[in-house]
């Protein structure tokens, strides 16, 4: 029978603990350990079987214990002081490098297809999920006016549980919205506001909550609504879930969707940032909006892409979503008619080949071509960028090409395990968790006390163990297995072992089971007694991966065979939680992806953080971090590319082998006085010095407001003062350029120097340019010059803009000169080009316009 009306009973809390609502509602305390603390004073065990959900908890706690702790005197002034904390920290920063705002008033709209805040929302894959949670996290710290967009999946991600022989299964929980600490967006009239967008011929609406995170407020889209088709009620069903077209539909309301949220909860952001290319059709409906105003399309392209910032964090091919044609026809002709393209013209927004009429349409595309920032995620990985995406800017070296590194980081508070985070408070100033990019908080790490630092971390390790234990019996209990294999399962893992971590997601670039290619020098270390080692595993597969799969199978049928169990084990369901645990209680940290697939990785960054040392080959963030000198750390080889990848795994797992036998266990059992690992130390301590301050959000968040917020909050004024007028030039101007670029000329290239030079003596360079009717100033002409390698390509540059020499002649020349000097001695080339110049542009790169002189052009 059904029942007629669902309603939600809420406990009634005891007087004065009603402020425990409060601390609830708000994400703050996944970081903030006084509200952890109270929660756990209430009942520590429902603490952790409710996940940290703090709603959950409220809902479920015996009320007689509320009682009991309303009256403890002791219990009432720990919560007035997290209350007042909370309070505290709405006032506390100043605020930000951006005036007139306010988090009520946010300059920037941050897009993302995950947000990994708290395990208790589980609407995160992994690494890009927790990113962008960490990126809300430290941007309200550091009082950032952001604002968060995103999907609130119903299912979010899927549960893992394993099958007897190992096979990942997938079990997609059921969220309840009313039991995690989100409330519905509500207008003046308590409604809980909604939007309806187009999608095909049909409407489609969603209802919006709001996650709170600190000072941040996270808007979250749900299409779950008895008004939708049931198809596209689906549509916020689970992350990464469906099919194409699904994917399409998801893309659509985040992007889409996400602009009219915007506009219905009344926020005006003048910078939208993208994390990821999923919200790309942000930048389309952006464009649309100004047209709305009457701008042109091309004047409401220069405001949507100067204000606009593009991460992309994928070098994998198949993670950059692509479309069909014939799918796109189906929701974008009508929205093409809109915007008064044709509809060929429209998908060529999202074709590196504009003119190929086959190619899909492709969502990072799309994004790179309305976004003036573009950022890979490590320097590593702007190299990677540029190089798969050169295809947009054809007629730039790869030094050009408009993508930039902005290297990730980790929430500090969030990531550092509770222990250690007191040793910090200890040694280093509480403000380590306000300001963990400075650098002089983490010089006094060298301070803290050795054995502290080491009975910390061994108490984090043995939780670990005692973690994995529990974890192990219900796994082992749940499919049934032998009375015999679950009793064993107290005694996995030893807690005073060196230990090794691997977790993340089971993609198979990231060779989850290299080691096990050498099972015989695995064993080989396991039998020694004096010094044991043991390996903790954790991960997820994508559920369409199925050679991810096979990875998991065969790291788990591993864990379980007789001789491995005691030193391996998997955990099942990898999450923020168990990643917690792990990075505490992990001696090394290991990652073997093949280079250059991981853009970044973070998880090497929290582990830092906890004193876990990172054992990794040179790819993403550790390729910047690691020091040759191994004093913060291990690499497994120096950066090689392979071809062959099965010689890759060969070269790469003796190399692993080598340096963990000879390098990484001798050094962490050579125990000095006390029992305690000087050099081991020694290096827990070095990393946190000198990687702290740099790999964390709040430098990654600081990065982005000076390198890209700020500058795109700029442009968006500059262009839209006097009701966008300046906007309108541009577009003017730029139309002019195209139409006469291809008129340019240049002829009497010259540089005076014999085939010797000296180093620091001025040359002279000259050449003279057939404007075409271009504007002189509307153009800049450039000395390209720099040492050039054995290839004759160049390998570095620097560029000195010429200057126009008299006037213009009848026929339209214009003469430019200018000086440049070698600083160094070596093999010297130049060349020189032109490209086109205007104040109100923020990069000439996005015309695709460049003229490079050709060598009969010389004189
Ligand atoms: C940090 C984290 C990730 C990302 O880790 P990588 O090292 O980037 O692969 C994935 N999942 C969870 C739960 C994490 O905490």
């Amino acid at each position: 029978m059904q029942p007629l009306k669902i309603f939600n009973v809420i406990p009634k809390l005891p007087e004065g603990l009603e402020e425990l609502w409060k601390l609830a509602y708000n994400f703050r305390f996944t970081w903030c350990g006084h509200t952890d603390n109270v929660f756990k004073q209430i009942d520590q065990q429902l603490w952790a079987t409710t996940s940290h959900n703090p709603l959950l908890f409220l809902q479920q706690v015996d009320p007689q214990r509320l009682k009991t702790v309303a009256s403890d005197p002791f219990f009432q002034s720990q919560l007035k002081i997290t209350v007042d904390t909370l309070k505290e920290y709405f006032e506390e920063r100043p605020s930000p490098i951006i005036e007139e705002a306010s988090p009520e008033n946010p300059v920037v709209a941050y897009f993302s297809f995950e947000f990994g805040i708290a395990s208790c929302m589980p609407i995160y894959s992994g690494g890009l999920g927790i990113l962008a949670g960490d990126h809300l996290k430290s941007a309200s710290d550091l009082n950032i006016p952001l604002v968060g967009v995103g999907l609130l999946y119903k299912h979010g991600y899927y549960h893992q549980y394993l099958t007897p022989d190992g096979w990942q299964q997938e079990s997609y929980p059921d969220l309840d919205f009313n039991q995690i600490p989100i409330l519905p967006m509500e207008d003046e009239n308590g409604k809980q506001i909604q939007i309806a967008i187009p999608l095909g011929r049909r409407k489609l609406r969603a209802q919006i909550w709001k996650a709170q995170v600190g000072r941040i407020t996270l808007l979250l889209m749900d299409t779950e609504m008895a008004e939708n088709r049931p198809e596209h009620r689906a549509i916020t069903a689970s992350l990464y879930g469906g099919d194409k077209e699904m994917r399409l539909w998801q893309e659509i309301l985040l992007g889409i969707g996400g602009m009219k949220v915007l506009e219905v909860c009344g926020y005006h952001p003048k910078v939208i940032h993208m994390n990821e290319g999923h919200s790309a059709f942000a930048g389309v409906e952006r464009i649309r909006s100004y047209m709305q105003k009457g701008l042109s399309f091309e004047s409401a392209s220069e405001i949507v892409a100067s204000s606009s910032i593009f991460t992309t964090h994928t070098p994998v091919p198949a993670g950059n979503d692509r479309f069909s044609p014939e799918l796109m026809e189906k929701y974008f002709r009508e929205y093409a008619r809109d915007l008064g393209l044709a509809f060929k013209v429209f998908l060529s927004f999202g074709r590196e080949n504009p003119f190929d009429d086959q190619e899909e349409f492709c969502m990072t595309v799309l994004a790179l071509k309305l976004s003036r920032f573009n950022n890979g995620v490590s320097k590593l990985h702007k190299h990677v960028s540029r190089k798969m995406w050169k295809s947009l800017w054809p007629l730039y070296p790869h030094d050009d090409i408009p993508i930039s590194a902005l290297t990730n980081g980790i929430h500090a508070p969030t990531w550092t395990a509770d222990d250690m985070r007191e040793v910090y408070d200890r040694y280093l100033g509480t403000n380590w968790r306000e300001d963990p990019d400075c650098k002089t908080i983490w010089s006094r790490a060298a301070n803290i006390s050795d054995a502290e630092l080491w009975r910390t971390h061994e108490r984090l390790r043995a939780r670990l163990v005692d973690f994995a234990r529990h974890r192990l019996r219900k796994q082992l209990q749940a499919y049934g297995a032998r009375k015999q294999d679950i009793q064993n399962a107290d005694e996995i893992l030893n807690p005073q072992a060196l230990t090794i971590g691997f977790a993340r997601r089971f993609a198979t670039y990231k060779r989850a089971n290299l080691i096990m290619r050498e099972k015989d020098r695995l064993l080989r270390l396991f039998k020694d007694v004096d010094r044991p080692i043991q390996f903790v595993f954790a991960g997820k597969a994508h559920p369409a991966d199925s050679e991810g799969k096979k990875y998991i199978k065969e790291v788990v049928s591993t864990c379980r065979s007789l001789d491995y169990r005691f030193h391996m084990v998997f955990l099942e369901d990898y999450d923020i939680d168990i990643a917690k645990y792990m990075l505490g209680g992990c001696d090394i940290w290991l990652n073997t992806p093949r280079r250059p697939y991981e853009a970044c990785g973070t998880s090497g960054m929290k582990a830092i953080f906890n004193g876990v040392l990172t054992f990794s080959t040179l790819d993403g963030w550790w390729d910047e971090a690691f020091i040759p000198d191994n004093s913060i750390g291990w690499a497994i080889g120096k950066g090689e590319e392979y071809s062959d990848p099965d010689y890759q795994d060969y070269v790469e797992l003796r190399t692993l082998f080598n340096v963990l036998e000879f390098e990484i266990i001798p050094e962490f059992y050579d125990r000095g006085r006390g029992g305690l690992p000087r050099q081991w130390i020694h290096r827990m301590k070095k990393a946190l010095t000198t990687l702290g301050p740099e790999f964390n959000s709040h430098r990654m968040v600081m990065d982005y407001v000076r390198k890209a917020y700020k500058p795109a909050y700029d442009n968006y004024n500059n262009l839209a003062r006097y009701d966008f007028q300046p906007a309108r030039e541009l577009a003017e101007w730029r139309n002019d350029i195209m139409t006469k670029w291809g008129g340019i000329d240049l002829r009497n290239a010259n540089i005076e120097i014999m085939d010797e030079t000296f180093v620091g003596e001025s040359i002279r360079i000259s050449v003279d340019v057939k404007l075409n009717g271009i504007p002189c100033d509307s153009i800049s002409t450039e000395a390209y010059f720099g040492q050039v390698q054995q290839n004759g390509e160049f390998a570095s540059r620097n560029i000195r803009k010429l200057t126009p020499i008299g006037d213009t002649d009848p026929e339209g020349w214009q003469h430019f000169e200018g000086k440049v000097s070698p600083t160094k001695p070596g093999r010297f080339g130049y060349t020189i080009r032109i490209i086109p110049t205007n104040p109100l542009l923020i990069d000439p790169r996005s015309l695709g316009l460049i003229r490079w002189a050709v060598p009969q052009e010389t004189s």
